[in-house]
């Protein structure tokens, strides 16, 4: 029996979870509880990420404290992981005096043993909100390609990373004021005293090769001094040798992972050192997205070892979810919350996607709705639950429920015991697509037996009564056991099966005993078709921009004779009809102060005809006529436009027709 802690990454308490987030928590998951039925001692922890300026900016901006704030999320991420049925035995708060405690103790471990240095840094300072400025909350012209409204650290335009002092016309986005330069003293660990321990962890197994490759270079680019202080104003824990500073977020985030773990411990009577000593027995695995790398391979294990605990067994990283082939976006609307998934579909089919999709590399995960849809209703819907709904009306129409004595094939159950091991070898080597397949290959051994046997054909002869029961019997076993195999991934269609057939699987062994005699419940849905469109309803119509499109990225600058140019008018509309095999435009008659227009405006979807006769709208008189197939229009008439609809303009009361707009 091994003894194993795990953790999956800290969700920031600043916002709601999405389904990105909880592809790490539900690989971590699933590995969870193929190695609890594996029979080993594993303890599966998490906890909320809570500090750090973002957390006390949206904090202040909502006009609570950030203790309210991480408390509210907090809330919410506890309902989302629950709804997901991820297994933790322990979610916590970085905001906590276990995690304090823990991380004074790692960082006064870490000054004793010569890791820690101090120097003076110059640093944005926003003398209006009182706050040395992140390099995230400065903002200005790229002083490389001239682009405005860059970050203090690096053009998103041209790719350029400088220094905030840098930028040209900087900006600080917390009070919108020029920030100065200011010293600060600053706090330092020395990751580069740990470089050979690095070297040598890396290449242990404890990293995947891609991981260890990458590593390879930023132990080339040099192992840099890394600041792990803020100064005040800061949500965290402050710096017990220096007031008024505080431990940077990204340090005392990790030592969350103990902080859940020592929570635990006191309730369930574990002793924490004996899991966190350099020479524990015990693994320590942690499951992470690929861009959280750099602190879990390099700054995690060079404190820990620093400070007197143990190093991780492994960190086992993964790609992102992309959604239909796409980075998730919050404009595009393929940014997909948990909750809103939840809101549409059950947590076990997303769960099963992953599952399907998942192996032990870097590789990004796309979810494509279309395939989404295709693989519940062919695997879970068709090929899985497909085997218990046929077996089971039969047992429960002729048999009163109960199972028969024994199986007609035992041979064809063996197979499915003896491909045990496989699969959880596979389960526990994080090759998750692979134990899928192998899992569906045997659902469909299972069907091609009853297809083959044939039970409804049999049941209409009342001398063949036995052997449909055997048949069924076999059926249903063979449900169990798949059943048994996707525990980790379905717990939740677990547990509804276990209930129907009366058994509970709790150990990969028990699959080696079949349910025989044994009276089961009656069957109830485990899953049920998708259909496509309800799948599509998780994208969400994208959100309105802030800025209007036009403001953000127009057409170039105009001089005022530019503008000049164009003949704005004031106009009566005297008719206005529909044209006939013109779904979008309305013919306008408009008199212009004596002159009479033809305008064609694109605006049937906004306006009735009727309404329009007698009120004023602004043309554009000078524009060239255009032929159209319905006539010539001889003008535009302006409207404003956006996602809420089409507005006419028009001249508060007084105006008269012919005057000109300028
Ligand atoms: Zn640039």
């Amino acid at each position: 029996m091994r003894r194993i802690l795990v953790t999956s990454a800290l969700p920031y308490a600043n916002g709601p979870i999405h389904l990105g987030h909880m592809t790490e928590t539900i690989q971590c998951d699933i590995w969870v509880r193929a190695m609890k039925l594996a029979g080993h001692e594993v303890i599966y922890v998490c906890a909320d990420d809570t500090h750090g300026t973002p957390i006390m900016l949206k904090a202040e901006a909502e006009g609570i404290t950030p203790e309210a704030l991480i408390g509210r999320v907090g809330a919410e991420h506890r309902a989302d992981f629950a709804a997901f049925d991820i297994g933790f035995d322990n979610y916590y708060t970085t905001h906590s005096e276990e995690n304090r405690r823990l991380t004074v103790r790692m960082y006064e471990a870490l000054v004793r043993a010569g890791h820690i240095t101090r120097r003076s840094v110059r640093q944005a300072y926003d003398e209006k909100a009182g706050m040395f400025l992140p390099d995230r909350y400065v903002k200005g012209t790229c002083p490389r390609c001239g682009t405005p409204d860059q970050y203090g650290d690096s053009c998103e335009n041209c790719g350029a990373t400088y220094s905030t002092s840098d930028l040209i016309d900087p900006v600080s986005v917390v009070s919108g004021t020029t920030p100065i330069e200011r010293e600060s003293e600053h706090v330092f660990f020395r990751l580069g005293n740990f470089e050979a321990m690095l070297r040598k962890w890396t290449r242990s197994g404890a990293l995947q090769d891609a991981v260890a490759n990458k590593l390879d270079e930023w132990f080339e680019a040099g192992l840099r001094d890394w600041d792990v202080s803020r100064d005040a104003p800061y949500f965290g824990i402050e710096i017990p040798d220096a007031p008024g500073k505080y431990f940077y977020v990204w340090l005392d985030a990790p030592v969350g992972y103990m902080a859940s773990f020592a929570n635990y411990c006191a309730r369930a009577g574990l002793d924490f050192e004996s899991w966190w000593a350099p020479d524990s027995k015990a693994e320590l695995h942690h499951f992470i997205g690929k861009d959280i790398l750099y602190f879990h391979s390099l700054f995690w294990p060079a404190t820990l070892e620093g400070a007197g605990f143990r190093k991780p067994t492994a960190v086992h990283a993964h790609g992102f979810l992309t959604v239909n082939g796409e980075k998730m976006s919050k404009s595009r609307g393929t940014f997909v919350t948990a909750r809103r998934y939840l809101d549409h579909l059950p947590p076990d089919y997303f769960r099963y996607f992953l599952a399907a999709k998942l192996g032990p590399g870097l590789e990004d995960i796309d979810m494509s709705l279309e395939e989404f849809a295709t693989r519940i209703n062919a695997d879970l819907v068709g090929k899985l639950v497909n085997i218990a709904s046929r077996c089971a009306s039969f047992i429960h129409r002729g048999y009163g429920g109960q199972l028969a004595a024994e199986l007609p094939e035992p041979a064809l159950y063996r197979e499915f015991v003896d491909a045990g091991a496989g699969i959880v070898e596979a389960w526990e080597s994080l090759e998750f697509a692979a134990a899928v397949r192998e899992i569906m290959a045997l659902a469909d051994r299972a069907n091609l037996y009853i297809d083959r046997q044939k039970p409804w054909l049999a049941a209409k002869d009342p001398a063949r009564a036995a052997e449909v029961q055997a048949v069924c019997t076999q059926g249903i076993n063979l449900f169990r056991a798949l059943m048994a195999y996707l525990k980790p991934v379905l717990p939740g269609t677990a547990e509804r099966a276990e209930a129907f057939l009366g058994s509970r699987i709790a150990h990969w062994r028990d699959v080696e005993s079949p349910l025989l005699g044994a009276k089961i419940n009656e069957y109830q849905p485990l899953a049920t078709r998708l259909d496509a469109a309800s799948v599509q309803k998780l994208l969400e119509m994208p959100m309105p921009p802030t800025e209007s499109p036009a403001i953000a990225a127009g057409p170039a600058q105009i001089t005022p004779e530019d503008f000049a140019r164009i003949d704005l008018r004031v106009a009566l509309v005297e008719t206005a009809e529909y044209v006939e095999g013109a779904d979008r435009l309305l013919k306008l008659g408009v008199d212009l102060g004596g002159e009479r227009r033809t305008v064609f405006a694109g605006i049937r979807g906004a306006y009735e005809p009727a309404a329009l006769v007698g009120r004023q709208v602004v043309i554009v008189a000078n524009l060239k006529p255009k032929k159209m197939r319905f006539g010539t229009s001889e003008g535009m008439a302006l409207a404003a436009s956006g996602d809420d609809g089409l507005f006419l303009l028009s001249p508060d009361a007084g105006a008269r027709a012919g005057m000109k707009v300028s």
